[in-house]
């Protein structure tokens, strides 16, 4: 919600809110999860709504749903729908931002596209899960960059990895363990992995490469894998 609500006291809201509300089809007396500014959270009962403004009642104050670490998944765009379940376990996991990116290997939007699932449901998907999990903060969704800047991006964390199945890479549950800042960025490769030329780059920028165990993951397992486990050992 824009703005700091009262309890008890109605709050109407424009374009915007009424846009997401239809997107999940919003009705009349349903309760959902909404969060001002400040992340404080609140439920909410839809008491009007029409085409241009929504009017919501917030009558209770809830305990902030909002992990402590803001990860970031760096997500090498996976063919057809597969993405899709990366966004809606990475929400539920409390991921804050997801970046789907374009390295040597990974499939390319037009590839993505020709799936059955179009890359215009991913808000949507965000959307769904927030509402499903009682998120007040829905996950922002980058455009998809390519692999030069997803590197830069990700570089620029407190604490920047690489998921990575070849040799040198250090354990992700132990190299997290010893994590005590709040901007965790993760990336993901392709189905066909990573080029050496990428794992190079990376580590020439700082970024760690880590191992989440012997066993050569799919890619969305890869993401909600290394998310679900830096969320329980730095976050809550
Ligand atoms: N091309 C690789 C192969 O065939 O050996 C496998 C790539 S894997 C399907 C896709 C991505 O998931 C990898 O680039 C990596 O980021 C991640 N991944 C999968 N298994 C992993 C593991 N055991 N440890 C770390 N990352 C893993």
């Amino acid at each position: 919600m824009p703005d700091i609500p009262q309890l008890d006291q109605e709050v109407t809201l424009g374009r915007e809110v009424v846009d997401a509300l239809h997107c999940w089809r919003g009705r009349i007396g349903e309760i959902f999860t909404a969060c001002d500014p400040q992340q404080q959270e609140y439920r909410v009962r839809i008491v009007a709504l029409n085409d241009d403004s929504v009017t919501l009642l917030p009558f209770a104050e809830i305990p902030p749903s909002e992990s402590p670490l803001r990860i970031t998944l760096f997500q090498a765009l996976p063919e057809k729908e597969r993405f899709e379940l990366v966004l809606q376990k990475a929400t539920e996991i409390g991921v804050v931002r997801i970046v789907p990116y374009q390295s040597a290997k990974s499939s390319t939007m037009e590839e993505r596209d020709s799936g059955q699932k179009k890359s215009h449901r991913w808000p949507n998907v965000l959307l769904r899960a927030a509402r499903q999990c009682r998120r007040g903060e829905i996950p922002e969704l980058s455009p998809v960059v390519d692999w030069q800047e997803a590197l830069a991006e990700c570089a620029d964390a407190e604490m920047s990895l690489l998921c990575y199945e070849g040799e040198g890479a250090w354990p992700l549950s132990e190299t997290i363990n010893k994590f005590k800042g709040h901007r965790v960025a993760v990336m993901v490769g392709p189905e066909g992995g990573f080029t050496k030329e990428e794992i190079e780059q990376a580590r020439a920028k700082g970024v760690q490469p880590v191992s989440l165990g012997p066993r050569i993951l799919r890619t969305e397992s890869a993401a909600i894998l290394a998310a679900g486990i830096i969320q329980f050992a730095a976050g809550d």
